[in-house]
């Protein structure tokens, strides 16, 4: 299974510096293959110039969020409908970001929705628990929910022949420099797999893939890289630097 490695640009790099980054990033990987797929997710208004700059390369793009809706009176939102016409192939759905900054806990069934009955974009939902639910213990139960919640406007035939790829990514460890143990990885990236099977026994879903995020690393990537249930990784800071990056694309 080919494994991820997605590189979350969050709103850190204008379109200049977005153009710059993708264009030595897929001039990089051209050259040099990855046997990894390599995905950036630039800001909504670099998409369309970092679609443009490698088109036909190796690296693909996504986008950081989308509309929980189809076209329509949301002012300030991005379509699903645009996604599609710039060739997006992965949106990230409910990043912790999103949940804590943009109330997006209330829109990410319908986010999931909208992406998976409207189009064949891979989303790429995020979960994960914050630092006092760990402390009570709590770790998998709010899994469970944020996967149920995620999903619970969908049924199993809508998941039928698509890949799903969900990033466990602890609040705790997003952007901190605290790495989960590679222990809890293996224990939460099992107990997603078992939660969602349950959800969706005996669909036909193609592929369940999941990735870790949270202060992921040149110096610490190599833990992760030996868990067989880690499919992936989603990387904040680290994919800012096109050496780190290239680093981790290439020996993951
Ligand atoms: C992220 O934003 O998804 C992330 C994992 O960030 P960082 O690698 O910087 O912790």
């Amino acid at each position: 299974m080919k494994k991820i490695i997605a590189g979350n640009w969050k709103m850190n790099l204008d379109c200049k510096n977005s153009l710059i980054l993708a264009d030595k990033l897929n001039k990089i990987l051209n050259i040099k293959k990855s046997r990894n797929e390599v995905i950036i997710f630039p800001d909504f208004s670099s998409l369309f110039l970092v679609s443009q700059a490698i088109k036909d390369g190796q690296i693909k793009f996504g986008s950081q969020d989308v509309a929980h809706k189809g076209l329509g009176a949301y002012t300030g939102e991005v379509s699903l409908e645009s996604l599609k016409q710039l060739n997006c192939k992965y949106i990230l759905i409910g990043h912790s970001e999103r949940r804590q900054y943009f109330a997006d806990n209330d829109l990410v069934a319908d986010k999931l929705f909208n992406v998976i009955k409207n189009s064949k974009i891979k989303p790429i939902l995020c979960i994960g628990e914050s630092l006092a639910q760990r402390k009570k213990g709590e770790t998998f139960k709010i899994l469970e929910k944020q996967l149920k919640e995620a999903f619970s406007k969908l049924k199993t035939k809508d998941l039928e022949n698509r890949n799903i790829v969900i990033a466990y990514e602890p609040i705790w460890a997003i952007g901190t420099g605290l790495v989960a143990e590679v222990e809890d990885v293996v224990k939460a990236h099992k107990k997603i797999k078992e939660i969602f099977s349950k959800m969706f026994r005996g669909s036909k879903i193609k592929q369940v893939k999941v990735l870790y995020g949270g202060s992921v690393n040149v110096d610490n990537f190599l833990n992760l890289q030996k868990l067989q249930e880690v499919d992936g990784l989603l990387i904040g800071g680290a994919s800012l630097k096109a050496g780190d990056f290239l680093d981790i694309a290439y020996n993951f």
